[in-house]
């Protein structure tokens, strides 16, 4: 699909070192902070612009500058698309950031496909490896589980080459699902405020103006819009404004 709007979308997905814990049990309830021995961090990012098929990457073997250089592309961006990432991409990274003396980045907004998945589908796994193979976009690298993740803290060349396949292949499949789900995302932001002066109803969710209209939607008070439907990417909407005078004869309920 072709690009419609000047939004810029980053696609992004991180993965982290777990927290290092001494514990005396193996079933623990709860880990005390003080037995902490060395606190989780994260070990690279992956994320790619849409509308560009480069695959950005960055990782801890560099030097802490990696986290530097996704806060500039969070700064630039003007919505991120992640999995869950409202509860931890974005939390994590900021941390990063707060920890390494900057600021927040500029706003942005945020599109998580959980959410998503979560509320317009009954998948039996929201998972975003299974729902992908679900609709047969591709699966996530295989791997061979927390060993990877033991490998790259001892700083495993072999581990950290895995890492790296398996990160940027969760954003490709990212960027799939996004383009796969974009007539179905509700909060997404509204791209038609990226297209340069509008002359014709612009589609919220893709840019295009190859959109037509089809019947009236009712709300549930006492307000009718045109309703209209994107022939590019598929999705439904009204007009902003409420297109005809009420009759009067419409009663509200008190
Ligand atoms: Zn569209």
């Amino acid at each position: 699909m072709r690009k419609n709007h000047n939004m810029k979308v980053l696609h992004l997905d991180i993965e982290t070192a777990p927290t290092n814990v001494y514990t005396w049990s193996l079933w623990p309830k709860y880990v005390n902070p003080s037995d902490v021995q060395e606190a989780g961090y994260t070990l690279c990012w992956s994320a790619m612009w849409e509308g560009d098929r480069t695959v950005m990457y960055g990782s801890i073997t560099e030097d802490g500058s990696f986290i530097d250089t996704v806060w500039k592309l969070l700064d630039e961006a003007d919505a991120v698309v992640h999995y869950n990432g409202s509860k931890f991409d974005i939390p994590t990274l900021n941390k990063e950031f707060l920890l390494r003396g900057l600021p927040p980045p500029s706003h942005f907004h945020q599109i998580d496909l959980l959410r998503t998945v979560r509320k317009q589908f009954k998948f039996e796994s929201n998972k975003l490896d299974y729902v992908c193979q679900r609709l047969g976009l591709g699966a996530k690298t295989q791997h061979k589980g927390m060993a990877l993740w033991y490998g790259c803290m001892d700083g495993d060349v072999q581990s950290w080459r895995t890492m790296a396949r398996y990160n940027k292949q969760d954003v490709k499949l990212l960027r799939k699902l996004y383009k796969f789900l974009l007539p179905w995302i509700h909060n997404h932001p509204n791209v038609g405020m990226w297209v340069d002066d509008p002359k014709k109803p612009t589609c919220t969710n893709c840019g295009s103006q190859n959109v037509h209209k089809k019947g009236t939607q009712y709300n549930t008070k006492a307000a009718s819009y045109d309703r209209y439907k994107c022939n590019t990417c598929g999705t439904p909407m009204r007009s902003r404004k409420s297109v005809k005078t009420t009759n009067e004869n419409v009663l509200m309920r008190t």
